[in-house]
């Protein structure tokens, strides 16, 4: 069968963690025996110009090829992150709040009662300027699936923009921020000019899925080394083995959104 490709999911990378914000945050310590693990199992980072290429039949993959991304643009990331990715060769994805550029993460304050700096444009431009891909995470990270669709255009189509201006390129890739899509905010990531969006669907992307609704593989600040490898082998490939068995047998296409609901019943009764 054909390429599935882990896309990993960051957010917050610090060595003074949180414990409220412990599920999205790992040490520079531990970001960087992920990276080590990344190269020990001779994994290649890709961007997704590079798998829309692939995707378009334009261009081969490298054999193990894996995305690094960043939702939310924490400043600690560039600290911290960016340096051991540098030094690694690797490149990866940083999705940015538009309205958020040189404050602070305030869409946490009401869930947490925490916020964190995110980078100003100077560093999202040096981000650029190093090679690493720039992506929207919309302008005001809102639930794009609870707001009415004429707001969900704006949030989508003005953070395109605003990121195109500044950077002085185009921008074509978006993280739904939450994970939060439906059928509507699909459509309208189209209309929008976006020809990537990543869900935090826990799969790996494989060559069936839909472009505006790629896979994620989140890495949890509570997760082991062990788990980050077992992450990367067995749950990706278990579950685009599914994915594969649902495209070539069509009586029993719908098991992995069966599989899905009964995760989430699990999760709502823990
Ligand atoms: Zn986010």
């Amino acid at each position: 069968m054909s390429i599935a490709i882990p896309i990993l999911m960051y957010h917050q990378v610090t060595p003074r963690i949180h414990p409220k914000f412990l599920p999205y945050s790992v040490t520079p310590q531990t970001f960087k025996i992920h990276m080590k693990i990344l190269e020990f199992f001779r994994f290649s980072p890709i961007n997704l110009t590079q798998l829309l290429d692939y995707r378009n039949g334009k261009t081969s993959l490298p054999k193990k090829p894996v995305i690094i991304t960043f939702d939310d643009c924490y400043q600690e990331c560039v600290d911290h992150a960016v340096p051991i990715l540098l030094e690694k060769g690797f490149t990866a994805v940083f999705y940015m709040p538009t309205d958020y550029a040189g404050k602070d993460s305030h869409w946490i304050v009401p869930e947490l009662g925490i916020e964190f700096p995110i980078i100003s444009w100077k560093t999202l431009k040096h981000l650029d300027s190093c090679g690493f891909q720039i992506g929207s995470h919309s302008m005001s990270h809102p639930h794009l699936s609870k707001i009415n669709p004429e707001a969900c255009f704006k949030e989508l189509y003005g953070s395109r923009k605003i990121l195109e201006e500044r950077l002085d390129h185009e921008v074509t890739h978006l993280a739904y921020p939450y994970g939060s899509f439906n059928e509507c905010v699909r459509a309208i990531a189209a209309e929008a000019g976006y020809f990537t969006a990543c869900t935090t669907e826990e799969l790996f992307s494989s060559p069936l899925d839909d472009l505006l609704l790629l896979p994620r593989m989140d890495v949890l600040g509570y997760m082991s080394n062990l788990d980050f490898i077992l992450k990367l082998h067995i749950q990706g490939s278990f579950n685009t083995t599914l994915a594969w068995l649902e495209y070539t047998h069509g009586k029993i296409r719908g098991i992995r959104r069966r599989i899905r609901r009964i995760r989430e019943k699990f999760m709502a009764s823990d």
